[in-house]
């Protein structure tokens, strides 16, 4: 064992080690935004298998998004270099084919299965409900949490249809093994045995699948440990259930249950102000929050009202040329802007977060025209297909790490020339045939560049090393974290977001509140709610728009308002640092 005072724990807080160095047995950490869960996940098996003698191959770390595994992963490999290659660490769907590959006889498959594409998959419906029409519907079904009787029998053929073929789906993905795992105890003997470890962060957004699958892999009483926050529980509308999290003590007998409750990557401002907003749909009563990090410069929080979507675009591109002292010294200093620690800040320390995707449109425009460079893929839909999410996740030609430039760059080439198809039926089989001439051009194998296309929806196509402002939705934001974050679009329709003629629906909203919330505690130092006067949406023309309600329940007394012209700048002393 490695001397106590180079222990990995160091690195931690007293509750954050006493979560790391839990002996074993089921451990809930619950704890808000910031206050090092997934820090301490990382810790805490660095720990087991490197000072407790845990062998790697028994330590499974699950989580959502492909961003997300690259980051956990690199992290692993800073903290324990020789281990980390052996931890299985995965998203949920990478685990469920993981299993299905290896297993795919018992699973009625041929070693040779993949994922069906959308034709692929309308033909299996078609095939099973007679005509195309029918089948588009059924496809529609399938994939409900819930659905009725006739539904769920017509989706159980249509099931069949797809497996015939050597083929699965999405949902397959988490429902095969479940069906493998529960039907086959020595099977399920034989994956408990291997992963006797488990860890999943983010545990407040599982659904069923995954929660049956995770109650399989670890018994009653088994090595796992969940962490998450039930108030940044955001993705209901996708069959997530919160209620997993919150009855994990009584799932998990004699389990062991953590809180941390300082945060250290926000301004006290910002962290009061995010408690305060969550506060009428919290699902944690007796929330402690407070923040630790110090900072010279505490800012109130910005609110600025626009005239419409486009003055609230300008407004964001003006506030970012005066946070970065002038676009023209930042471009005077051959395109990069110097990152000298806490004093300076570059594109890359900004993020702009939004609601739906339609309103990165203006954004856009606005940072073209004033030069400010960003990331966003544009091409959303098509990346985030399974079968590109799935390739990203389990194909072995994949590094380790962030992709190199030049795949991204390949990606990026393959996506202009996909374009306007790539809501249609473009499937990996189409982007393979496009990437093929290139492949050869740029000498790369046409698996390695696959994967980099298939670095799947927006979240896992940002590049954390490019200097470039990040263009997220706020569901996407999850987890990750910035200097800066502008929140754009707070007003009442669209944050909480309704769909015209919908009647009330408090779950819904309070799920909205929560997504505020994530959105307000991805902020370090400065956070900035912007709304507009007026705003046309689903394709009508422009109405008069009210503030969210939920800007009236972020203490005034933290919040300022603020223009383009009097958005706070950088003391004078880093301007000149940066112009040296
Ligand atoms: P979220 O709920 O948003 O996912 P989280 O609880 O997972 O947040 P982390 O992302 O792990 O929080 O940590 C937030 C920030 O605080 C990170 O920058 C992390 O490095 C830093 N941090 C956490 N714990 C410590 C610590 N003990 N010492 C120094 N920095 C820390
Ligand atoms: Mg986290």
């Amino acid at each position: 064992p490695a001397a106590p005072s180079r222990s990995i724990l160091e690195g931690l807080d007293a509750e954050q080690r006493a979560a790391a160095a839990h002996p074993g047995g089921p451990l809930l950490i619950v704890a808000g935004p910031g206050t090092g869960k997934t820090r301490t996940l990382t810790h805490r098996i660095a720990h087991l298998v490197t000072e407790r003698g845990v062998p790697a191959e028994h330590c499974l770390a699950i989580t959502f998004t492909n961003r997300a595994r690259e980051e956990l992963a690199e992290r692993l490999a800073a903290l324990a270099p020789a281990q980390a290659p052996a931890v299985t660490v995965a998203t949920f769907h990478g685990l469920g084919a993981r299993i299905l590959r290896e297993r795919h006889g018992a699973a009625g498959l041929p070693a040779d299965w993949r994922i069906a594409d959308d034709a692929e998959r309308l033909a299996a419906a078609a095939e099973t409900a007679g005509t195309e029409r029918l089948g588009r519907r059924l496809l529609a079904d399938a994939d409900r949490p819930e659905p009725d009787p006739d539904a769920a029998e017509a989706a159980e053929r249509y099931r069949k249809a797809l497996r015939a073929r050597g083929l699965v789906d999405f949902a397959d993905l988490l429902r095969l093994p479940v069906r493998l795992l529960a039907d086959d105890p020595a099977l399920l003997a034989h994956y408990r045995e291997r992963w006797r470890w488990i860890s999943v962060d983010e545990y407040q957004d599982v659904d069923e699948q995954q929660y049956t699958l995770l109650c399989l892999l670890a018994g009653a009483d088994g090595n796992i440990t969940a962490i998450g926050d039930p108030d940044q529980a955001i993705y209901r509308f996708r069959g997530a259930d919160v209620g997993y999290f919150l009855r994990f003590g009584t799932d998990f007998s004699g389990a062991a249950s953590v809180q941390l409750g300082r945060n250290y990557r926000s301004s006290a401002t910002i962290v009061d102000a995010a408690v305060a907003a969550v506060a009428p749909s919290s699902l944690v009563p007796d929330r402690t929050l407070r923040a630790v990090g110090s900072f010279s410069d505490p800012a109130r929080i910005g609110v600025h009202a626009a005239a419409g979507p486009e003055a609230e675009a300008e407004f964001v591109a003006r506030t970012v040329d005066r946070l970065l002292g002038g676009i023209s010294h930042h471009s005077l200093d051959s395109g990069r802007v110097a990152h000298d620690g806490a004093d300076g800040l570059g594109f890359a320390d900004i993020a702009v977060l939004y609601r739906t995707d339609g309103q990165a449109g203006a954004l856009m425009t606005a940072f073209n025209r004033a030069g400010i460079p960003f990331q966003k893929r544009s091409h959303d839909r098509l990346l985030a297909r399974p079968g590109m999410r799935l390739l990203a996740d389990e194909l072995p030609h994949q590094p380790a790490g962030p992709l190199p430039e030049r795949l991204r760059l390949a990606a990026a080439a393959v996506c202009d020339r996909l374009g306007d198809r790539a809501d249609q039926a473009t499937d990996v089989r189409t982007a393979a045939e496009l990437l093929r001439p290139l492949a050869e051009s740029h000498g790369e194998d046409l698996p390695a560049l696959l994967a980099a296309l298939a670095v799947g929806a927006e979240v896992d196509a940002l590049d954390p090393r490019a200097d470039r402002v990040a263009l997220l939705t706020l569901h996407a934001s999850k987890g990750l974290e910035y200097p800066v974050v502008f929140l754009v679009g707070c007003e009442d329709g669209l944050l909480p977001h309704r769909l015209p003629g919908a009647g009330p629906d408090p779950a819904a909203e309070a799920e909205e509140r929560r997504l505020f919330f994530v959105g307000m505690t991805r902020a370090k130092e400065r956070l900035y709610l912007s709304h507009a006067r007026e705003r046309a949406r689903h394709g009508a023309t422009a109405r008069p728009a009210r503030p969210s309600p939920f800007l009236a329940d972020v203490p005034a007394a933290l919040t300022m308002p603020v223009d383009a012209e009097t958005a706070t700048r950088r003391r004078p002393k880093d301007r000149q640092l940066r112009l040296m």
